[in-house]
């Protein structure tokens, strides 16, 4: 894993660490994964001029989808959005039943999009996939093509990856890290205990 990621998960994962600390090393192993994200994202050339000089760069061929789910993955849309600044966003609401750990839609507000728009779901825990695969069928179903649908994470269990790939093994799965696995409670092992209460203050 890279040294940067493994520092800030070592913040993330400790059990001492505040409320500031967990946020901003939230937001900064976001930044990681929306930088991994750029580099998959079609660009094209564009010609600029510097002060000095005519020249030429890049700009993306079109601005992403971001669909940070409810309510953990609005943890990370300040840092897509820094990086993505004239993306849409869509926002999709589920909530995890605790005994069961079956994911309940109360909300979504997506726009319009067709099969080139690349969307990239944020939900910073992929602990049995449930989420991701309810909201993965909703975006299949309004016309998304795997291929550019992006998946950014930053704990992931091997249950969770499993159920996804099984069903979408085309989705761009970007994830800071991958766990062992699973509690009998459904929390990710090691993980981080839940990154709701612990950005939101709740617990
Ligand atoms: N959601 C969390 O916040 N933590 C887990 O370990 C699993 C799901």
């Amino acid at each position: 894993m890279d040294k940067t990621i493994e520092y800030l998960m070592t913040i993330l994962r400790d059990k001492k660490t505040t409320r500031p600390q967990f946020r901003s090393a939230a937001h900064q192993v976001s930044r990681i994964l929306a930088y991994h994200v750029a580099q998959k994202l079609p660009d094209k050339p564009l010609a600029i001029e510097t002060p000095i000089a005519p020249t030429t760069g890049i700009t993306f061929q079109r601005p992403p989808l971001l669909i940070p789910i409810l309510r953990s993955g609005m943890a990370m849309l300040p840092a897509f959005l820094e990086i993505f600044q004239d993306a849409r966003v869509g926002i999709v609401g589920l909530k995890r039943d605790e005994k069961t750990a079956v994911a309940h839609w109360y909300y979504h507000n997506v726009p319009s999009f067709d099969s080139e728009t690349q969307t990239v779901i944020l939900d910073p825990m992929i602990a049995t996939g449930g989420t991701g695969l309810e909201v993965l069928k909703f975006l299949k179903q309004k016309g998304a093509a795997q291929k550019n649908i992006f998946y950014a994470a930053i704990v992931s269990a091997p249950e969770g990856i499993t159920a996804i790939r099984d069903y979408f093994p085309d989705v761009n799965i970007i994830c800071a890290s991958h766990d062992n696995g699973l509690t009998k409670d459904k929390f990710i092992t090691p993980g981080l205990g839940d990154f709701g209460d612990r950005y939101f203050g709740t617990e």
